[in-house]
């Protein structure tokens, strides 16, 4: 069973919680044996409670608890966020960044030089985006803040359509993989579902220029779908602070050497897809971190079910949990290392 605090934090994570013991135990005649107080957020995007068996008033809850009011604030103050949006979100993209670490292929950095300009998202096409994937917008805006998430126009070569699409990418500028909004495949209904970025550096793992020296924490997951719900994981842990993400965006490349030392004594935590390609991943790149992570560990979805039933196979599913799944697997309640 949940404490209220972890109710609290779950539900700020975006997720449908069942009811939990209510702590104001002297209103309730033999305490509340079948848990009886619903938490959730309200319509003002405070945290509420609603005890359906003794109609406990909020005060009474947080009392019991020896939880404050600023504890239900939109402001999440049971975790400290440092990461700010600015509210002058500029129209485009800073201009990339000289690349500090990237490998030196001329030929792939001429190709880089065309790509289409990457631009930060409007809020309402980061909030379309949080929709359609199942991934807290909060998340998602952290990875904007990061410089992690993009769109543009990229033009399809099959198809001759120009489409807007989300970009995953880092300020290094060395890898960007692209989706896109209107369809779900490139190239026609067969195609695929990603494409990297012409001369994209399939060995860089995209993030890594996002890391600061503060982040002791590393995600280390593979595919930008992942690499985004990371950062929903990163949010609602409130870890933002301290706690960063990486994606390889194939599970057959290794991890670039020039990357290798952003790693250095950090702690970094696995969490690959449930499948073949997942653990070929995991036994090429952890191998690589030793002597460099300061802990290396991987994280195993096994058994988990997703709301809908199907099993979670990666990062992304595991946003997709119903509460009872959630409230079982402690896997999940502190994913971030
Ligand atoms: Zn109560």
């Amino acid at each position: 069973m949940m404490t209220l605090p972890e109710a609290i934090t779950a539900v700020r994570a975006g997720r449908k919680l069942g009811k939990v013991r209510c702590p104001a135990s002297r209103n309730h005649k033999h305490g509340d044996r079948s848990p009886s107080l619903k938490v959730f957020i309200g319509t003002d995007g405070w945290v509420a409670f609603k005890c359906w068996s003794a109609d406990c008033t909020r005060d009474e809850v947080l009392a019991a608890a020896g939880l404050k009011v600023r504890d239900l604030g939109p402001d999440r103050p049971f975790q400290t966020r440092q990461a700010q949006v600015p509210r002058n979100r500029p129209t485009a993209a800073p201009a990339a960044l000289p690349a500090r670490s990237t490998p030196p292929d001329l030929e792939k950095a001429a190709q880089r030089a065309l790509w289409p300009r990457l631009m930060v998202p409007e809020v309402h096409v980061v909030k379309l985006l949080a929709d359609r994937r199942g991934i807290q917008f909060e998340g998602l805006e952290l990875a904007v803040t990061r410089g992690i998430l993009r769109v543009c126009y990229h033009d399809d070569s099959t198809t001759m359509e120009t489409l807007p699409s989300w970009v995953v990418t880092d300020d290094s500028r060395c890898s960007a993989q692209a989706r896109p909004f209107t369809r779900s495949t490139w190239h026609g209904p067969d195609g695929p579902k990603a494409l990297s970025l012409p001369g994209s550096v399939g060995k860089w793992p995209i993030g890594a220029a996002a890391i600061k020296p503060e982040h002791h924490s590393i995600l280390f997951c593979e595919g930008g779908p992942d690499l985004l719900a990371a950062h929903a994981f990163i949010w609602a842990e409130g870890r933002e602070h301290d706690a960063a993400a990486v994606a390889m965006l194939g599970a057959s490349s290794p991890i670039a050497n020039e990357a290798l030392e952003l790693f250095r004594g950090r702690r970094v935590r696995f969490v690959v897809h449930a499948d073949t390609a997942g653990a070929k991943g995991l036994a090429r790149w952890g191998p690589q971190l030793r002597g460099i992570a300061a802990s290396r560990d991987s994280i195993c979805f096994k058994g988990l079910h997703r709301a809908d039933g199907e099993y979670v196979k990666d990062l992304n599913d595991a946003l997709l949990v119903d509460a009872d799944t959630f409230e079982n697997a402690r896997i999940l309640w502190g994913l971030v290392p």
